[in-house]
């Protein structure tokens, strides 16, 4: 079988290329950049026969999937606007997301395509509602939608984390009704993993390139002072998370289903910084002390992972493995 890849070239989506191809699949992967896919490629010699790339640069505009969907069986779309240094929150996150999907669902669903599931990566931010504070015992689980209105997420008041939240939610909510609308022959499969961390598999030139949650958790090792704000005590680890991906793709049971893929165990930054502190010897000078150290941090509210692991047989590694990984990788580039 041949999979699509959106996204190919980004942190989650190269592991999902990875998974794939150890298990035999072909893949073409599609991205902005013809360097990054080289480079890619470059890296993965004994693939050289079951992975291509396409560059598709722009990719709000309906139509540029249609040319790259030749012999594609199914589609894993990870591509989406991830960043919050962002100056027009609708134009930068808001509309691309959302013209995103409708851009692959589209060229999935033209006649004489042979895609039979689409496997889209949506977010926990399309679960969570982040202005409510839910008691200790509440579990949010993938019936839940943030409640957030389009509005909102496009008033230039609101931040670019509100935005964001909004992009995953409106592009996750475009999808389901592109396929209830078109009565499309594939069918869907949505995932909502909170914070994702991990080594990365994807080009990273430079340090100052890591991808956003990698970047605010290497930020903890290089020292930033206050450390960041646990927003949601939710994480998974990127090789986890792809290979709930694939798992997605391969259990026929899971079509029409949205799932939230995260570990069971909560997480906080300070808690990271517990770990670096012990695993490294030099991040007892860069990590900063101007915090309460804690034992393994107790959640505010309970986010269901054990669902996913349960009908996709997928297992979560512990955050202190994905920390010591992650750091470790990313102090090698620095020095
Ligand atoms: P990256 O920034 O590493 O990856 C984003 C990917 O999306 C890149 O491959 C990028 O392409 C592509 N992309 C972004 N904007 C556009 C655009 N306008 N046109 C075409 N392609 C675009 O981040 P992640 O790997 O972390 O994110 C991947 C997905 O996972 C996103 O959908 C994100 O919302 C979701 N997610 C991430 C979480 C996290 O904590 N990391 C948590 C929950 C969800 P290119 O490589 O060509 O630049």
């Amino acid at each position: 079988s041949y999979v699509l890849v959106t996204g190919a070239t980004g942190f989650i989506g190269a592991h999902v290329v990875d998974n794939l191809l150890a298990r035999g699949f072909s893949v073409r992967g599609s991205t902005r950049s013809k360097q990054k896919g080289d480079q890619m490629k470059a890296a993965r010699p004994q693939y050289a026969s079951k992975l291509d790339f396409v560059v598709v640069e722009d990719f709000t505009q309906i139509g540029v999937f249609d040319s790259v969907m030749d012999g594609i069986d199914a589609v894993i779309h990870v591509a989406s606007p991830f960043f919050y240094d962002t100056t027009n929150n609708e134009q930068e996150l808001i509309l691309p997301a959302i013209n995103g999907v409708r851009s692959i669902l589209s060229a999935s669903a033209k006649s004489g395509s042979k895609v039979q599931r689409l496997v889209m990566t949506s977010s926990f931010a399309s679960v969570v509602s982040p202005s409510s504070t839910p008691a200790p015992e509440f579990t949010y689980t993938a019936a839940n939608w943030n409640p957030l209105t389009y509005e909102e997420a496009i008033d230039p008041k609101s931040d670019s984390v509100t935005a964001y939240r909004g992009s995953k939610k409106f592009a996750e909510l475009a999808a389901w009704e592109f396929v209830k609308e078109e009565k499309t022959k594939f069918d869907l499969v949505t995932l909502c993993p909170p914070m994702v961390f991990g080594p990365v598999v994807h080009p990273v030139p430079t340090v100052q390139q890591l991808n956003e949650s990698n970047m605010m958790l290497w930020g903890v090792a290089a020292g930033v002072d206050p450390l960041p704000v646990t927003r949601v005590p939710g994480w998974i680890d990127a090789r986890d998370l792809a290979e709930v991906h694939v798992q997605a793709l391969l259990t026929p049971e899971a079509g029409g289903k949205r799932f939230v893929a995260a570990s069971p165990e909560p997480f906080s930054y300070e808690y990271a910084a517990d770990i670096i502190r012990d695993e490294f010897d030099w991040a007892k000078e860069t990590v900063t002390t101007n915090y309460k150290m804690s034992e393994k941090p107790s959640a505010s509210y309970g986010i269901d992972g054990e669902t996913v692991a349960r009908e996709l047989g997928v297992k979560y590694r512990p955050f202190k493995e994905t920390v010591i990984d992650l750091v470790r990788q990313i102090r090698g580039l620095t020095i």
